[in-house]
């Protein structure tokens, strides 16, 4: 029996998603046609609209849909950070790190938590900014202080765009309250279809359009071309689900595991998401480690599995001042539908691997 404990990189799909995902998918209609099936089209992509922008504390016109979290922070940079020194903290996603070579950097403490002095000296010196600081990291589940970062902003006149991919449909998220100017968002990491992400702004947020994809007028003029109905249906039926209630124990549970057999858990002293577990094997390589869990069926991931498949010391953990462990971490996030099963097999899996590994890296006798 598989056990998928890679929620992180992509949740497996919820029913409720799934469902409404399938049902669009069965029409015709570009919800741009004037005639009675494009205009159906129109009314479940406005729905699912109104649907994200009452779940993240947007307005319904303030909701632009991408085709993922990538593009969502692409546009982020583009459509904010125009004219603007760009800061990003040390933990934020690839997808704005690889966009902004010449950002400054925000440190963050050994918990992984953004230092927020640092982020007002920055401010004080370099002026109105944009300023990156996600919710919740991918790697470490680690939380951010996003709404005292906001006001700091605010305070300067910087502007501060969230990373909200994986805190999203894992603890509620209200764009207003936050206090940010844009949130973005990924289906396939709360339980919709892959292909549909989306950009919130805030009412005060620059007015645009800004596209960074021109086309055909679509999304209020923010984004070019047809949009994608069926992931955008789905996307909006796996946001209306509740968070799941039973996983910060799993997670315990896993944790404990991998303590007694020898491991870290990164960011532990933070406040963090129910589901994730970041956990350090001193002297074992990340790598070795996701395929031997592999072998024994459970899925997990190394800290920065980049798209080649090869492991590089992830930057989260480096900037978290943990050293070689950097590499020697993989994660564990458990998927809404995760069971006492999964927990169970880790248990068995984890110090069998640990044992099998540090065995292997033994000096051997003459
Ligand atoms: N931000 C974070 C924090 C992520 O974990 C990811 C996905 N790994 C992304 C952005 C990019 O999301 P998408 O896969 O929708 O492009």
């Amino acid at each position: 029996m598989r056990h998928y404990l890679d929620a992180n990189a992509s949740e497996p799909i919820r029913p409720a998603a799934r469902e409404a995902a399938l049902a669009a998918l069965a029409r015709a209609g570009n919800p741009a046609s004037v005639h009675a099936d494009g205009r159906a089209a129109r009314r479940l992509l406005e729905d699912a609209r109104e649907t994200l922008a009452a779940r993240f504390g947007a307005k319904p016109g303030n909701v632009v849909f991408t085709s993922g979290a990538t593009e969502a922070n692409a546009l982020a940079l583009h459509a904010l950070g125009a004219r603007r020194a760009t800061i990003l903290s040390a933990v934020e996603h690839d997808s704005l790190r690889a966009a902004t070579p010449d950002a400054l950097s925000l440190r963050v403490d050994g918990e992984g938590v953004a230092d927020l002095a640092a982020l007002a000296a920055t401010l004080a010196a370099c002026g109105p900014a944009l300023v990156c600081l996600m919710l919740a990291n991918n790697e470490t589940g680690v939380l951010q202080p996003v709404a005292e970062a906001a006001a700091l902003c605010r305070r300067h006149g910087a502007l501060l765009h969230v990373d909200a991919v994986q805190a999203a449909g894992r603890c509620p998220i209200d764009l207003a309250a936050l206090g940010a100017h844009s949130l973005a968002l990924s289906s396939h990491k709360l339980g919709g279809p892959l292909g549909a992400g989306a950009l919130l702004l805030a009412r005060d947020a620059p007015a645009g359009p800004f596209p960074l994809i021109a086309g055909g007028g679509q999304e209020r003029g923010w984004r070019g071309g047809t949009p994608a109905l069926p992931s955008i249906v789905g996307f909006a039926a796996a946001a209306r689900a509740e968070p799941a209630g039973h996983l910060a124990p799993l997670r315990d549970a896993i944790e404990a595991t991998a303590r007694a057999a020898g491991a870290i858990v990164c960011g532990a002293g933070a406040a963090r998401l129910p589901n994730t577990a970041c956990l350090a094997m001193p002297g074992v390589r990340a790598d070795a480690q996701v395929i031997a869990l592999d072998l024994d069926g459970i899925a997990v991931s190394a800290g920065a599995a980049c798209s080649s498949g090869k492991v590089a010391p992830s930057h989260v953990l480096a900037a978290m001042g943990l050293g070689a462990l950097a590499g020697q971490a993989i994660r564990v996030s458990l998927p809404w539908n995760a069971s006492p099963a999964d927990a169970a097999s880790f248990a068995t899996a984890y110090p069998r691997m640990a044992a099998r590994l540090r065995a292997a890296l033994a000096p051997r006798a003459a």
